[in-house]
């Protein structure tokens, strides 16, 4: 599965879906060039003292690919396979996404090639403390605003709060998706899980599916994974099998989230939960399911096992998880996908609202940050199902369209092009 990630481009799989809207919205050549090119990217060499007093060099990325709609936003992924294909690929990404989710921003990416579970919180701090100083120059409340995304967590993101401040003074609107304490916002933290069941709820209405008496299974239960599936089970779905990098769990009745939540806590993983039965992960996606959530990595479901998967819907809460190969075999087997850059979008708009409370230094009460974030999950969802009904298109054609009209209408508008 890893090497299978490896060998193909994840920008030429964006690149798939993007051509197909420019095509279906007749966006003139030299528009259509502009959007697959970043503007700016950076890459940096990190060294870095370890523990043992030895130094490492670890190599990292910045992406920012288009900010026609708003100062550039997107994680930074903490990953060995951060490459500059695949940041490259998730800041166009964010392009769409900001634009889908209408929040005035554009879209960037960073990563860092490191397996985060390898080094000590001290070596990661000081990781991540180089890395913002060599990127620094490049980002800003109004420039670009990271936040983060796989590998990385709040604490991460008071790390690189704390070194830009050293050079430019407090500034907590420079990064979102931080521990309240120092500036996060109310509901952040389960915003991308929760955006996620706002998406589900909805699409389950209009495709008649009952979501009480559903089986989900879900891959990750990282920040994404296991805030949907605390979500869920609290609406009374019944998810029944996950599994993570290390290993399953299945119960063919349903598994008990709330205790799982704390097993994953205490072990880091979801492996060995006695709860259930031990699945290995590879065996994840045999398991029959009427909601399959990808809340992982990119490229789980391709062609290799797209065409035996038993599910009635699949939901990409992770970025990229389906392959265009795989896509393209559940359109024909009437398998509605609903895609990642709308789906998982509901980070992005809590993002939105923790920089927009941090520029006025005042605060919101959790409830108005749900209210707020399920508005606006909704109005990206109909605008797309709308489209979706009206049209022979999947919902991820029709995202992508309403992504890429708003992007290039933005573009025209500022007159870019000199
Ligand atoms: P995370 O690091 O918190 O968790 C990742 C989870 O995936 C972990 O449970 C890990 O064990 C699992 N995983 C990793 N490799 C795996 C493998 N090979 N097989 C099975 N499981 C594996 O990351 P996250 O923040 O939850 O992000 C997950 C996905 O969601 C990523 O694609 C990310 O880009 C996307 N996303 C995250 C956010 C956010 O707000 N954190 C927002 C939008 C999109």
């Amino acid at each position: 599965m890893a090497d299978q990630a490896q060998e193909r481009s994840a920008q030429g799989d964006v690149k798939i879906s993007f051509d197909g809207a420019a095509e279906r919205l007749g966006l003139s050549q030299g528009v259509r060039r502009l959007f697959v090119e970043p503007w700016r990217e950076l890459r940096v060499a990190l060294p870095v003292r370890m523990d043992d007093g030895s130094m490492e060099v670890f190599i990292g990325y910045r992406v920012q690919h288009n900010a026609a709609r708003g100062p550039y936003k997107g994680g930074v992924r903490f990953h060995p396979r951060a490459n500059q294909d695949e940041v490259r690929a998730l800041a166009m990404l964010m392009t769409w996404k900001t634009a889908l989710a209408d929040v005035p921003f554009g879209g960037a990416k960073g990563g860092i090639m490191v397996d985060p579970h390898k080094l000590s919180a001290s070596e990661l701090n000081r990781l991540t403390r180089r890395y913002t100083s060599s990127i620094q120059h490049l980002i800003g409340p109004h420039r670009d605003i990271p936040a983060p995304d796989l590998g990385s967590n709040a604490q991460t993101m008071a790390w690189m709060m704390d070194e830009y401040g050293q050079a430019n003074g407090y500034t907590p609107s420079v990064v979102t998706g931080k521990p309240i304490e120092v500036g996060g916002s109310l509901g952040r933290e389960a915003a991308t899980g929760r955006g996620a069941m706002y998406v589900l709820q909805a699409a389950a209405n209009d495709l008649g599916i009952e979501l009480r008496h559903c089986r989900i299974v879900l891959q990750g239960f990282g920040n994404v994974g296991s805030w949907f599936a605390r979500i869920a089970h609290g609406e009374g779905a019944r998810i029944v099998a996950v599994a993570d990098h290390l290993g399953g769990v299945y119960n063919d009745r349903l598994l008990d989230i709330p205790a799982l939540v704390d097993y994953a806590k205490e072990h880091g993983s979801v492996a060995g939960f006695p709860g259930g039965t031990p699945l290995p992960p590879e065996d994840l996606f045999t398991i029959e399911s009427d909601i399959l959530v990808p809340a992982a990595i990119e490229n789980v479901i391709n062609e290799s096992n797209a065409g035996s998967i038993k599910t009635r819907l699949v939901l990409e809460a992770a970025n990229q998880p389906v392959t265009p190969e795989a896509d393209a075999i559940f359109k024909e087997r009437g398998i509605p996908v609903l895609p990642d850059i709308l789906v998982n979008a509901g980070g992005v708009v809590v993002s939105y609202f923790e920089w927009t409370q941090n520029l006025q230094q005042y605060s919101w009460g959790e409830d108005r940050v749900n209210d707020a974030l399920k508005e606006r999950m909704l109005r990206a969802y109909d605008a797309v199902a709308s489209l979706v009904k009206n049209s022979d298109r999947t919902f991820r054609e029709a995202a992508y369209e309403i992504g890429v009209e708003r992007v290039a209408r933005a573009a025209e508008l500022r007159g870019f092009v000199v």
